[in-house]
């Protein structure tokens, strides 16, 4: 009849999802002012003004059929040429664009990349907390999503536990720094410690494990914190990335995948993203939006918003008594439940019309995901709220 895997993700919506459209039906009955709603991932900070510029410049310079026509499957050359530039003035690192595949965002890349690097059976490691449709672009590929939970007590990568889940049929890992849903960066310490373990590893079992680096969050740091390149910690890294967050671009679709000369069989690797990406009928990404990015590249919004956002609540938090993560960077805060069921407390929450996500989707229950990535006046008229909440918790 139909595929009932596919049926089955199509009738249930994210729960993410589900709370926004609370939102949307709550701000209908008492106001859109009196909703606080910090359940989606949608940038708040406009995109760069040159975004704009260029999509008008390049409507007067380019022919319509230039404009809105295809691009090569792999990307419009000098868009790539003009990423791997910024990338090496950024990195110290020696891209070409022949090492680039433009690709609908982050989504795309990650689809695309499983699909390349997997076959059946092949297990990919994913750290919880996790972005949830992690394990639906895994399996889709027909691999297995294989947890490892973070440490509870700071939200790192728990190496030991690491180790321990690699087996013979480990074929990636996939490492999203800053993370969502917890903002932890993930330091060059543990970034040395857990690339030593994989090449020990490729050894023992013979065959290349490969990271995954899923960073659209990238730039989205605040404060004095490097997110270290993985590309040059570790030879078998693929980057999937989006200028979704840094351009604040998400309903354009633009995004990249970066296989590196240094991966073990480059060209089998490449290839395969090309077919992965042919397969799964990408056939170019927009191409207006390449065009703009061979423009914006390395640019980001005016992302002080969002460290303006974060430090209003982190204080707000401190003095209700409320535990979060230590957030350097992405534009989430994840906040301990003072329950042990976080659907629990975000249904005392929504008494107080504050709309926050519980992370067991996340695959590490007990904590709800607020995104800050909304204006700065809707978190200043929350705060009172927050106290109701954190009084009815008996924390102040
Ligand atoms: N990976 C992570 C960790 C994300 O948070 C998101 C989106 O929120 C994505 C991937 C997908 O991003 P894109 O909009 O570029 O497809």
């Amino acid at each position: 009849m139909v595929s009932m895997e596919m049926y089955e993700l199509g009738a249930k919506s994210s729960v993410i999802r589900e709370i926004f459209e609370f939102g949307k039906k709550r701000a209908a009955e008492i106001g859109k002012e009196n909703v606080y709603d910090y359940s989606l991932g949608n940038p708040s900070v406009p995109a760069p003004e040159k975004v704009n510029e260029t999509i008008r410049k390049l409507t007067q310079e380019l022919s319509p059929c230039e404009l809105h026509g295809y691009t090569s499957a792999v990307g419009d050359n000098a868009t790539r040429t003009a990423i791997a530039e910024n990338l090496n003035a950024r990195f110290g690192t020696n891209f070409t664009m022949n090492n680039l595949y433009m690709t609908c965002g982050a989504a795309a890349s990650l689809c695309i990349t499983f699909r390349a690097l997997t076959e059946k059976d092949d297990e990919v490691i994913i750290f919880a907390p996790y972005f949830p449709e992690y394990k639906v672009f895994i399996s889709a590929a027909g691999a297995k999503p294989v947890e490892v939970k973070c440490k509870a007590e700071d939200l790192t990568i728990d190496l030991e536990a690491f180790e321990k889940a690699i087996t013979p049929n480990t074929k990636a890992v996939v490492l999203n720094s800053p993370n969502n849903p917890s903002g932890v960066v993930v330091s060059e310490e543990i970034v040395k410690g857990l690339c030593a373990i994989l090449e020990k590893k490729q050894k023992e079992y013979g065959k290349s494990i490969f990271l995954v680096s899923d960073e659209p969050y990238r730039e989205l740091v605040y404060g004095d914190v490097e997110v270290p390149y993985l590309t040059k910690y570790y030879d078998n890294t693929i980057v999937c990335y989006s200028f979704s967050k840094s351009l604040s671009l998400p309903g354009d679709r633009i995004g990249y995948i970066l296989v590196p000369n240094e991966v073990e069989n480059f060209e089998l690797i490449y290839k395969s993203v090309c077919g992965a990406g042919r397969s799964l009928g990408y056939v170019c990404a927009p191409s207006m939006m390449q065009f703009v990015v061979r423009e914006c590249v390395g640019m980001t919004g005016d992302i002080s918003a969002y460290k303006m956002n974060r430090d209003i609540l982190l204080e707000a938090f401190e003095e209700c008594g409320f535990k979060t993560a230590k957030p350097d960077g992405a534009f989430y805060l994840f906040m301990k439940s003072p329950v042990d069921s976080a659907e629990e407390f975000c249904e005392s929450a929504k008494k107080y019309d504050l709309l926050l996500v519980p992370s067991d989707s996340f695959g590490f229950p007990g904590y709800v995901r607020i995104s800050y990535c909304v204006s700065t006046e809707m978190i200043e008229r929350s705060l009172p709220k927050f106290k109701e909440l954190a009084k009815e918790y008996n924390l102040i």
